[in-house]
């Protein structure tokens, strides 16, 4: 066992290798973009970037954190690559570390991609005042496996069965995921699978695949529902693409797989396969088709450049296979949801 902090240290990319982290010692804690913070992101970001980055910097500039014991930054994208700088103004004394992402996933961007693991796990020994040892990664890979296979059995009873509540109380899962110590976080999610989900939702609702990339908020799912719309699967970033699980070829080098996991799970719309331009609105399609969707909802942070850019061929390919697909654009608070409840309504009886 290696030593334990019993602190947490803060993040805010759905990439973060969480598993490095409690390797080190520490909670991994995402700071998700909800807040009663005033709105003051803007005295050191545009106005026109993503309200996901911003209201991070919100609850930084509010104080509305947890004791921290440094920040994790991945560059993930040019708004997530702005967050640090803007973080070490408003917070001068905090420790902070920013990871390069590559945007591709091949062997050379797994390559890359190890090194800065490696840098990674030296700063958190720096940081923790004990190294990061390999033994201890593999044990943390492990836990955090059990974790996220637990999640993906709620996730699919939730998929399945319709009960009445299931997503929200699946979306609290993944909130207690992102937020809370390790064995908290696997405890929350068995109960939940074991115990909870007992009263299924009556009548037959029509199916909705729900993607896109930032929505923490369990009140959200609570007014799909209320708005009629059975959702039978996800692909967000603060949903199921948050802990997936961390296979490594035995004998392969321990970073480079970690990489190679990292890099090559469900992939954000950052991430881009240059063999394969079209990729994510494929997989648009062919998760759609698997639940037996009538329809998809697309929800995407406003201003965020990644998803809007590949909105048109996404559009474009549901379009050609006959899935009517419902835009939405928000700004990371249930407020905004509530303002598109009689466009989710009226894409619901249009797909009934
Ligand atoms: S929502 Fe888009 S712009 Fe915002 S952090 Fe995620 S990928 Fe970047």
């Amino acid at each position: 066992m290696g030593r334990q902090t019993n602190e947490s240290l803060g993040y805010g990319c759905a990439y973060t290798p969480l598993v490095m982290l409690r390797a080190a010692g520490y909670d991994p804690y995402r700071v998700l973009p909800l807040t009663d913070s005033h709105d003051q992101a803007g005295l050191h970001l545009h106005d026109n970037l993503c309200p996901h980055v911003k209201k991070i910097l919100d609850r930084a500039m509010g104080n509305d954190l947890p004791v921290l014991a440094g920040m994790i930054f991945m560059n993930s994208c040019d708004a997530m690559r702005r967050l640090p700088d803007a973080w070490r103004k408003v917070r001068e004394g905090d420790r902070t570390v920013l990871v390069d992402l590559p945007v591709i996933a091949d062997e050379s961007a797994v390559r890359f991609f190890a090194g800065e693991l490696r840098r990674l796990a030296g700063v958190l020994g720096e940081w923790s005042g004990s190294p990061v040892s390999d033994d201890r990664v593999k044990e943390c890979i492990q836990e955090h496996n059990r974790l996220a296979d637990t999640l993906s059995g709620l996730a699919s009873k939730v998929n399945a069965g319709a009960y009445k509540g299931g997503r929200n109380t699946l979306q609290k899962a993944y909130a207690v995921a992102a937020t809370k110590p390790l064995p908290e976080a696997i405890r929350y999610a068995e109960d939940v699978l074991s115990s909870g989900l007992k009263e299924k939702l009556s009548g037959s609702l029509p199916a909705v695949f729900l993607f896109g990339n930032i929505l923490p908020d369990t009140e959200a799912f609570a007014l799909f529902e209320a708005s009629g719309a059975r959702i039978v699967d996800e692909d967000l970033c603060t949903g199921s693409r948050l802990i997936q699980p961390v296979r490594i070829e035995d004998g392969e080098d321990l970073y480079t797989g970690l990489s190679r996991a990292i890099l090559g799970r469900i992939s954000c719309a950052r991430t881009f396969n240059h063999a394969r331009p079209g990729e994510i609105a494929q997989t648009v399609v062919e998760r759609a088709r698997a639940c037996d969707a009538k329809g998809v909802i697309f929800h995407t942070a406003k201003f965020c450049d990644p998803y809007l850019a590949r909105l048109p061929s996404i559009r474009e390919t549901l379009r050609k296979e006959g899935i009517p697909i419902l835009v939405l654009e928000g700004d990371c608070t249930t407020r905004s949801i509530g303002q598109h409840r009689t466009r989710i309504e009226a894409f619901i009886e249009m797909l009934g």
